[in-house]
């Protein structure tokens, strides 16, 4: 009888604390709650920025904040047309280039984007911007950063909310933030999972079309990335990403999709 109960409770919260990712339809865990994680995410952003420094290339700046309005455009054009525009609430898109040498960019929750300068030879032009944009933008959409953070409370604190977390370790909590999005140091660096990235090359692919951005410019974009990883791995991307083949393959099954969203 108590097994029963047990049982029915934690299918319960299996329920409760599962979301739906747009597009893929994938389950995931989700024990934080959309307005807790962009809080956290807004604080962390604002102070990660005033730790950094602005690029002061007022050209690929401006291309940064272009290429970022586009995505958004056209996510917010495909939550509408899909009735999931409540998953946008809250959101406080912003788009800033800062000047450091890595080759690395991310998206947090709310659409909090930062690309690293590093970047900027490996995308060549706007459009290779657009796929690192709307790849770590698809991150933020499918809400990955949610995800992880879920899955670290569950596995290393013991199951406590992040509030509970950020009131006796705000500290922690913060770094937290920081690692599930790929923004901390390289130290203690938090993969995203396969399924993860394989979302969000599929998402990323579409977002760019609708934006008006090439997709089939993904697949050298990769190429170039691959190229790089020959030296030192990058946060966000060489440290964790699928192998080349199995990217390469991944991009070209969703390319009929996402050229379907592509008007020139
Ligand atoms: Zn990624």
């Amino acid at each position: 009888m108590y097994k029963k109960i047990i049982a029915f409770s934690i299918a319960v919260v299996m329920m409760v604390a599962c979301t739906t990712v747009p597009i893929t339809g994938r389950r995931q865990l989700s024990l934080v709650s959309d307005a807790q994680m962009q809080q956290m995410s807004y604080d962390a952003y604002d102070q990660f920025l005033k730790e950094n420094k602005l690029s002061r290339d007022a050209q690929a700046t401006a291309m940064v904040k272009r290429a970022g309005q586009r995505i958004q455009r056209a996510v917010e054009q495909y939550m509408a047309a899909n009735n999931m525009s409540a998953q946008l609430q809250g959101f406080q898109w912003e788009f800033n280039l800062i000047e450091d040498e890595q080759v690395n960019a991310w998206a947090m929750a709310g659409g909090k984007t930062v690309v690293y300068s590093g970047i900027l030879p490996v995308a060549q032009n706007e459009t290779g911007l657009a796929v690192v944009m709307g790849h770590e933008i698809a991150h933020a959409i499918a809400k990955h950063g949610n995800e992880r953070m879920s899955q670290q409370l569950a596995q290393q604190f013991g199951g406590q909310t992040l509030s509970a977390l950020a009131g006796t370790q705000p500290g922690v909590a913060q770094n937290l933030i920081m690692t599930v999005y790929g923004a901390g140091s390289t130290l203690g660096l938090l993969k995203y999972g396969r399924n993860q990235e394989s979302e969000a090359d599929q998402l990323g692919l579409i977002f760019m079309a609708m934006a008006g951005y090439n997709p089939q410019e993904a697949i050298p974009f990769w190429e170039r990335m691959e190229a790089k990883s020959g030296g030192q791995a990058p946060p966000e991307f060489l440290s964790t990403h699928p192998s080349a083949g199995t990217r390469r393959a991944n991009l070209q099954k969703y390319m009929p999709e996402a050229l379907k969203y592509y008007k020139k």
